[in-house]
This record gives structure tokens, sequence and C-alpha cells, in this order.
């Protein structure tokens, strides 16, 4: 099934949710005045269209083998990888000092929402390195920079970022990796590291793996914790490639998904200890690789709305093809109609289509909050985009990452029998799906993250500000008076009144009794989704009226404020009256 990159929903939901016009009036992204954004976005679905989502059943197939420490990817994956790192793909957010193109994390977020739409597993490698570049642009020393920059920013190297060991996952606290100090300025680095997404591959000639490790005086703890440089070949003074470094690959996953991505045990220091480099102070190595992180989620949110777009266009044409039943409306003796005539498959196909926009606007509106968090020019607007952006960051990632399942399950069901055998092609998107609520910190942390330290920011007005933005799309949309929003308008309302009590709630809750702030962590979070969500549709259907495409868009925003939204007011019930049941859990786990 070919893919065709929603540009046109990108732009809209870029330019009326996110404030691309907005970010350009400001004079913040000037690069994208005069339809840049049209033309580079049309350019990339073409290379998404043709180049990478022929591979995406064949790396399923295929998967990426180990052999004698050599990983080797799918067919036509290292051609494909060339191809577009060459066209400048890789290089579009970094820096241009380092030959990057310097373009907006806005920009950046559309076009790496069709990469990961087209082949997911190939999409993971440079948004691993995307976060690298910004990790040690941000953090490294000008000879690191200068070392390792240019050929990561062009792509002719991948980053990989190792954080994970068998006893240290969502707990970074039991990291055991050592780090010692050589004497010359550089560290030897020892110890195993698993899961590491193209730790080893056949793409690049060199890797640069970021590695966290701990020096013997380290306190104990996150604050123990430092960031190293470690390439798979050491780089001579002339920037040649040298000895290969004392790493090695010593296994890979066999997975339910990804299968083309080579999730890689990594050995290091097997000989004396691997050579690496410091990237910012010592001990102070978590705060850098959350440069890296914070980046990434916006990513993982992007491959959760990805993989829900591509479900979603994968089983809009099989429901367009496939027949069974007549419509309700048929003369008698009529042919079978296609099931998309059946109002049952009709409100699954717009259930996948609303979730997956609403996934979208609130990811893009993350990624100009990032953008308005780098290039204000007011030290008090970057502070206010910092704090958008931090509390934005954990709904997206982990409310896009779920939509991704959910919106890939909907399309096997519309499916039918044929989604749940794999010729289809509609399994592999479920399976692919379910890696990215887990990585990049799970979705549950995630929750944790945005109830204990991103709603206090400010004293809990970053989030007020929030609110009270959502307040002025719901009546703005009463005011509209537009018989095709339906009961928007007072879902809408309802939602935002549930998610301002239940803000409150957890504000004074979670000084008094964490426990309980937490288990209602997971529904606050969706309940802030659902709130996000719906108004930017809204806000997307208010602003399009006028324009071909409105009817769609305010079709869309009313099936999800009136068919997703009333959720609110249930989760609202589990945050602030259900933290009782989950205490109670412990007598039912007692045993
Ligand atoms: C395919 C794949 C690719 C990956 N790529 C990389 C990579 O490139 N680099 C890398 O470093 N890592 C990578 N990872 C590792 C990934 O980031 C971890 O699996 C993830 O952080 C979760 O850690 P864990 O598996 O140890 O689960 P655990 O931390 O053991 O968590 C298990 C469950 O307990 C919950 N939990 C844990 N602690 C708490 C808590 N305090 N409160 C509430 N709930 C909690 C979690 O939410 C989860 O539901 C990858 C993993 C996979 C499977």
């Amino acid at each position: 099934m070919s893919y065709r990159a929603p540009v046109e929903d990108m732009i809209a939901t870029m330019r009326h949710v996110a404030g691309l016009d907005g970010l350009i009036g400001d004079g913040l992204a000037p690069e994208l005045d005069g339809g840049m954004s049209e033309a580079i976005l049309d350019e990339a679905a073409k290379f998404a269209a043709e180049r990478l989502a022929p591979l995406n059943a064949v790396g399923d197939k295929h998967g990426s083998t180990l052999k004698d420490g050599v990983v080797t990817t799918p067919p036509g994956w290292k051609e494909a990888y060339r191809a577009w790192a060459e066209a400048g793909w890789n290089s579009l957010q970094a820096p241009e000092t380092y030959g990057g193109q310097g373009l907006p994390v806005l920009l950046q977020s559309a076009c790496t929402e069709m990469w990961n739409s087209a082949a997911f597993a190939f999409a993971l490698g440079p948004l691993l390195t995307v976060g690298a570049i910004e990790a040690l642009y941000a953090h490294g020393s000008e000879e690191l920079k200068e070392t390792y920059l240019a050929k990561l920013v062009s792509g002719e190297w991948m980053g990989t970022m190792n954080l994970t060991e068998p006893q240290a996952g969502s707990d970074l606290n039991a990291l055991r990796s050592r780090a010692e100090r050589a004497g010359d300025g550089t560290y030897r680095i020892t110890g195993q590291k698993i899961f590491i997404t193209y730790g080893e591959q056949d793409m690049t000639e060199n890797i640069v793996h970021l590695v966290l490790a701990r020096l013997p005086d380290a306190p104990p703890g996150t604050r123990g914790i430092s960031l190293f440089l470690v390439p798979k070949y050491l780089v001579n003074n002339d920037g040649t490639l040298g000895a290969h470094n004392d790493l090695r690959c010593s296994g890979i996953e066999h997975k339910l998904g990804i299968h083309a991505s080579p999730t890689c045990s990594m050995a290091y220091g097997d000989k004396d200890g691997a050579i690496g480099w410091l990237i910012g102070e010592e001990n102070r190595g978590l705060a850098c690789m959350f440069t890296m992180m914070n980046n990434a989620r916006l990513n993982v949110a992007i491959q959760g709305v990805a993989i829900a777009e591509r479900a979603y266009q994968h089983a809009l044409a099989f429901a367009r093809e496939r027949r069974q039943g007549t419509a309700l409306d048929a003369p008698k003796g009529a042919p079978m109609s296609p099931i998309i005539v059946h109002p049952d498959v009709r409100r699954m196909l717009m259930d996948m289509r609303a979730k997956t926009q609403s996934a979208r606007a609130i990811s893009y509106l993350l990624a100009e909050a990032l953008d308005r968090s780098h290039r204000e020019t007011d030290a008090g607007r970057r502070k206010a985009a910092a704090e958008r952006a931090a509390i934005l960051t954990p709904i997206a990632k982990a409310y896009a990452t779920d939509i991704g399942i959910e919106v890939a399950s909907t399309g096997i069901q519309v499916h039918g029998g044929m989604g749940y055998v794999e010729e289809t092609g509609a399994a592999q998107y479920l399976r692919d799906a379910r890696i990215a609520a887990i990585y990049e910190g799970t979705n549950g942390i995630q929750a944790i993250d945005l109830v204990l330290r991103k709603l206090p920011l400010s004293g809990g007005e970053a989030v007020k500000a929030l609110i009270a933005e959502m307040r002025g799309v719901a009546a703005e949309v009463a005011a509209a008076n537009t018989p095709g929003f339906g009961h928007t308008a007072a879902r809408l309302a309802a939602a935002i009144d549930a998610l301002e009590r239940a803000t409150q709630w957890l504000l004074a809750t979670m000084g008094a009794k964490q426990a309980d702030a937490l288990a209602g962590a997971t529904p606050y979070l969706k309940l802030f989704a659902l709130a996000q969500g719906g108004t930017g549709l809204a806000k997307k259907a208010l602003a399009m009226r006028s324009e071909e495409n409105g009817a769609a868009a305010l079709a869309t925003a009313r099936f999800y404020a009136e068919h997703a939204v009333p959720e609110a007011q249930a989760l609202e019930l589990a945050v602030t009256e259900g933290a009782g049941a989950v205490e109670d859990a412990a007598a039912v786990f007692a045993a």
C-alpha cells in the first residue's frame, strides 16, 4: 500500500494550530517566509513516498541480522540511507556552522513524520543522530565539535544513545558502566549496555556512541553520571579513520516490531577499555543527555503520529475497496457495497483520522514552543516558551504514541480478518507502533514527569496559561455559532473545566500525599491531551472555514469533540476520586 504524505494537513496544523505565521511574523523563522515550508514538504513527500515507503515491508520481512559482530541491514536500506543523507534530509535542523540548514524544529517535525510514516524502522536511526548532534552542539568541547559534528550533520556518520543497562532502565540511579581517567584527557569506558538502537549497522563508516558511565569517585545516584563520546573507529588528526575502538555489538534482539532497526547489546572495554571523551562536565552527564532526550521525546511523539497516519491511509483505502453488505439506503437486490458506507466503519475511520490529527496538533504545538524557546530574543518570552515546551513534552510523547497504537489497532479492525494476517501490512503498523510507548521514557514515566515536575512550573502559572488559551478557543467556537460544530463548544468547555479541577486537585495533593497524585498521573495526562487536542482541532477548523478543505476540518474537529473529548469527565473522576482504589491494590498484590 502506497503512502502519500498529508502535506495539506501538515501545513494547516503548522499554520492554524502551531502558529507558523506568528513565528514568521515575529521574525523568528524568516527561512520559512514566502511558501518555503510548502516547497520543502513537497520535496520530502516525494522522497518518502518513492524511496522510503517501499522499504517498509522489506525491512519487516528481512530484519537486520548479526553475524561475527557485523550487522547487516535489509536489502536496499544502505542505498536509501545514502540517497536520503545526500539529498540533505539529515541536516535540516542542524546548526549552519557545521553544514546544517538551521531550519525550525517545526519544519523538521513535519519531515520526521514523513520518514516515519514511510518506514518507521529506517527513520529511527537518523532520529537518534539528530539528538546526538543537539547534545554535542550544546555541551561538547570545541575540539569534539570540530571532529564529529560535520560528519554527523552530513549523515556520513550516525549517532546512538547508550543509557540502558540490564539493571538500569527507567531508573538510571542503578547505572554501573564505568569510566576511568586515562591521564591524557581521555577516559577508558567499560560496561554492558542493552537495547541500543542502531548500536551497530552497515549504513555509515563510523558510529558515534554517546554513553553514560560513572567515574570511580562519582557520588551515588544520578548526580554521579557522566556523558562520553565513544566512537566505533577512532578519528586521526587529519579526520581519517584509525583503529577500531574497544567496543563491540554482542547481540541483537528478536522483537515484536521494527525488525529492521538493530537493537544491540553493546560491550565496552573487553580489553583495555574503550577510549571516550567527556561531553560537558564530570558528573553532569544526565543534564547533557536530557538535551538529547527532550529532542528525542518530541520525535518519538511524531513517530506515534506517523504510524497512525500510515495506518489510517491504509484502512481508508481498504474500506473503499472491500465490499460486504449493502448500504442502508440501497435498493433491494443492489450489489454489495464498499464497507466505507456502513456507519460503524465510518465511525472507525473518523476515529482514526481525528485522533491522528489531534496528536499531530499537540506535537506541532510542542515543536513551535521549542522553536520559540531557542529563538525568542526576549528572556521572559524565551522562559515562557521553554516552560510551555516542558509541559507539552510528556503530553505529546505519551498521548501521540498511545494514539499510534490505538489507531493501528483500529486499522486492523477495519480490515477484518485480512488485518490480522500479515500480507495486507496492517498488522506491521501495530507491531511497529508498540515500542514508541516504551522507549525514551515509558509513558508511565512521562505522566509522572508531567505531574511532579511540570505542573509546578512557575507556581502552576505555566499550566494555567495553557488552560486559558484553550478556554479562548472554546469561547470562539461558541461565538462562531456554526451549526457544523454540533456540540463542540459545550464538550470542549466541559473538558477544560474538568482539566482545571483535576489540575487544582493535583497541585493541592502532590505535596500532602504524593502517592495519591501519582495514582492519577496517567489519566490526568490523557485528560490534558483530550482538551489540548480538541481545542487544537477546533482552532484549525475555525481558521479553515472559508478554505476548500474547511468542511472536512470542521467534521473532524466535531467528531473528536463529540466522540473522544467526553471521556474527560471520566478521567477527572479517576484522577480526583480514584486514588483509593489504587491504594487498595496493595491488598490484592500482597501475596
Ligand atoms: C526496541 C528498543 C529500542 C531501545 N532503544 C534504546 C536506545 O537506543 N538507547 C537506550 O539507552 N535505551 C533504549 N531502549 C531502552 C528503553 O529506553 C527502556 O526499555 C525503557 O526506558 C524502559 O526501561 P526498562 O525496559 O528497564 O523497563 P523498567 O524500567 O523495568 O519498567 C517496567 C515498567 O515499570 C514502570 N516503572 C518503572 N519505574 C517506575 C516508577 N518509578 N514509577 C512508576 N512506574 C515505573 C515502567 O513505566 C514500565 O511500565 C530501547 C528499548 C527497546 C525495547
